[in-house]
């Protein structure tokens, strides 16, 4: 059978270009669409063409599936591959495909929509004979009720938005006295994310973990499952590191369960890759008898590279061929693991401040090369990380013959990533990947929340050694741009601190350098040697408070690869956390600072979605102000104290940048 002529990438970022890549192998034209944002990116960059399809929010442009067909048909697009999110799941998405006579790379729209609610989904795999988590996903509403039916499964329950997706409308409780706020909390989220308030209530799963089944079927009825990924390291509900195997599984008990993903997708008529999520109750160790069906995600999912890797299949390649009606090439015999994976996904945010997303361009990226070890990422030095989509930056992973060698070589890749620029969890990815615990196979969704402190996910204090090494590094810089004689006093001084109170003793140099440290200002002195000192560079030295200093000796053995200049100054970067020192401008004042600490300022880049107050209102210390969405994430801005709103100056809708003062409040004391 012919393999597809071409096909249009309905997506952006690390997913296209990963698409492109398998596409490309096949000889397939690939066809991207990109928005205002992306019109540098990568993926279009990759892409044999590339059209232009509106603003930078998504639901302007990735989500609009008028254009997309439009380009599809203006282009002769043969396919078209939605990647994961956007219209990925979307059964009207693949209807237009259809109606255009253009193959839609997924399952039929009938299998999306039977999948598409939580509620529908369980009670269709239920009677496949799939186990579901015990629970009440019926029609029935009413808190009372509702109330009534957790009373009866047991505390702790889950409320589960029955549209939901991303963790969103999630709430756990743990006693009848927090049933009613939690429902309401969930059903309002609901609303407002997935226009649907409807629950479901199950019970909470205790020590889980989630294990997915990767499925793959073809039109011609043989449906086969690709094995198990472990995701339970997890941070609201939402997935950091994935792997595969599971650790703990059992050739019995992956037997069951991918007996049952792959009665669930037969019972939906699927075509395609999907995944079936279990969560399996470990506190006993993972037993046959012990996980029951979460939901089907319809679409090839983040975390696919980890069953490429212990398989040795391309799962896109496979998509195409199925969407293009070739039977599968194996049958379930035919399949077996090879070694062990392990996924995990890099992100732009700030594990120090609650693991806000992080914007800003990307002075440096650079990831190591070894054997086994792959990186998918959709951006290149210079890119500018967007308040616009997902903060994901790239995914890393690690094959090797056992878990323990695959975790080292993912630990070690990730201690020699390079990342300047937004804030990252680089470090604490690291830092998971060496937890003892978790090493040794004992770990469940909870992990993450119970070890922050450890995992280093809490705010830390200046890092002395950046400091020093930014300053010699700001030192340096001038040297390249204007002589080691104008520092040194022998002639015209240009450099920007030339103002600053230099002064002599004892034959040597001392001057002030005022400096910002991550917006911070720092009162540095340098010493220089005296003019004409044959040991002239090594012994320069940096100090400050009298208690820190540094030679320029340390600063020349160090790694430079981590000392990366900006517009700005410098940006260093050890261990994988980043520290910014530029030369202070005394210009640039916080805002903040001026209105007493009462201001509430954005806490990244985004939108304003939400705004509960108006001027005058009394709020308490806590309440919640407004709401700013960046990143697909939705962010509380609470009050900072008890007091009386005295200004807003943003409304609904608007983008904010920043830093930006949104509300400020007048408070009492
Ligand atoms: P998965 O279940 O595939 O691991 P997640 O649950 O982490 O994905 O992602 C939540 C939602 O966000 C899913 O709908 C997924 O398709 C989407 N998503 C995640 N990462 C990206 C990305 N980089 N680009 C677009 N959509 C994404
Ligand atoms: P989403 O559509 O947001 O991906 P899921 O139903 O897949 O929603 O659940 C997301 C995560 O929430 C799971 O990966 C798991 O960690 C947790 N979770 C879901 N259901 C339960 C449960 N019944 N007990 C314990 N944890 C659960
Ligand atoms: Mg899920």
């Amino acid at each position: 059978m012919a393999m597809l002529e071409s096909v249009l990438i309905a997506n952006r970022g690390e997913i296209a270009c990963r698409i492109i890549r398998t596409a490309r192998r096949l000889g397939m034209r690939t066809i991207a669409v990109h928005s205002e944002a992306d019109a540098g990116a990568l993926f279009v960059q990759m892409a044999d063409e590339s059209h232009f399809i509106g603003p930078a929010p998504a639901r302007d442009s990735y989500l609009r599936i008028d254009k997309i067909i439009e380009v599809a048909k203006r282009t002769g697009a043969a396919s078209i591959h939605p990647g994961y999110g956007f219209l990925s799941e979307r059964a009207e998405f693949a209807e237009a495909c259809a109606e255009a006579g253009i193959v839609f790379v997924g399952p039929p729209a009938s299998a999306i929509n039977a999948m598409g609610l939580k509620d529908a989904a369980k009670a269709l795999v239920q009677q496949a004979g799939v186990p579901v988590v015990p629970g009440y996903h019926g029609a029935q509403q009413a808190p009372d009720f509702l109330r009534g039916q957790a009373d009866e499964i047991g505390y702790p329950v889950l409320i589960k938005a029955v549209a939901g997706g991303g963790g969103k409308g999630m709430k756990r409780v743990e006693r009848a006295a927090d049933f009613e706020a939690a429902l309401e909390s969930a059903q309002r989220e609901a609303a407002s994310a997935f226009g649907d308030p409807r629950v479901l209530v199950e019970k909470y799963v205790l020590s889980p973990r989630h294990i997915e089944i990767q499925v793959f079927a073809d039109r011609h009825g043989n449906v086969v499952h690709l094995f198990e990924r472990d995701c339970s390291l997890q941070r609201r509900h939402q997935k950091v590191i994935e792997e595969a195997p599971a650790p703990g599984m059992t050739p019995e008990m992956r037997a069951v369960m991918g007996k049952a993903a792959v009665e669930a997708a037969r019972a939906v008529g699927y075509v395609g890759a999907g995944t079936v999520e279990f969560i399996a109750d470990g506190r006993e160790g993972l037993r046959p008898d012990r996980f029951y069906f979460m939901e089907m995600n319809t679409r090839l999912q983040v975390e696919h590279p980890v069953t490429e890797a212990i398989t040795g299949l391309d799962l896109v390649e496979l998509q195409f061929r199925v969407a293009s009606g070739e039977a599968l090439p194996f049958g379930q015999d035919d399949l077996a693991i090879t070694g062990h994976a392990v996924e995990a996904r890099l992100y732009a945010e700030d594990p120090e401040k609650e693991f806000l997303p992080s914007t800003g361009k990307l002075w440096a990226l650079d990831f190591p090369e070894r054997e086994e070890l792959r990186v998918d990422t959709g951006v290149q030095t210079g890119d500018e990380v967007t308040p616009f989509y997902d903060p994901m930056i790239a995914k890393v992973i690690a094959h090797a013959p056992t878990r323990e060698e695959a975790l080292a070589k993912l630990a070690d890749a990730l201690g020699n990533t390079l990342v300047a620029g937004p804030k990252t969890n680089v470090a604490f990815l690291k830092k998971l990947c060496e937890a003892p615990e978790f090493r040794a196979g004992r770990f469940d969704t909870g992990f993450i929340d119970r070890n922050l402190d450890a995992l280093g996910a809490v705010a830390h204090g200046m890092d002395a050694e950046a400091v020093r090494l930014g300053v010699l590094k700001l030192i340096d810089m001038e040297f390249d741009a204007r002589s080691y004689h104008a520092l040194m006093g022998n002639g015209s001084a240009t450099s920007p601190w030339d103002d600053s109170d230099g002064f002599q003793l004892a034959g040597a140099r001392r001057q002030g350098f005022p400096v910002a440290v991550d917006g911070e200002r720092v009162d540095v002195v340098v010493q220089w040697p005296a003019p004409g000192d044959a040991h002239a560079d090594e012994e320069v030295t940096v100090s400050w408070n009298g208690d820190a200093s540094g030679m320029i000796s340390d600063y020349l053995s160090s790694d430079m690869r981590g000392l990366v200049p900006t517009d700005e100054g410098v940006i260093v970067v050890r261990d994988g956390r980043q520290t910014r020192v530029a030369p202070y401008d005394p210009f640039d004042v916080d805002l903040a600072h001026l209105n007493g600490g009462n201001a509430v300022k954005a806490p990244m880049h985004g939108k304003l979605v939400a705004l509960f107050v108006k001027p005058g209102e009394r709020v308490e210390k806590g309440q919640r102000l407004a709401i700013v969405e960046a990143m697909k994430m939705e962010h509380a801005l609470v009050a900072p104290a008890d007091g009386e709103v005295e200004e807003i100056s943003a409304e609904p809708g608007m983008q904010v940048a920043e830093g930006a003062r949104l509300i400020v409040l007048r408070t009492e004391e």
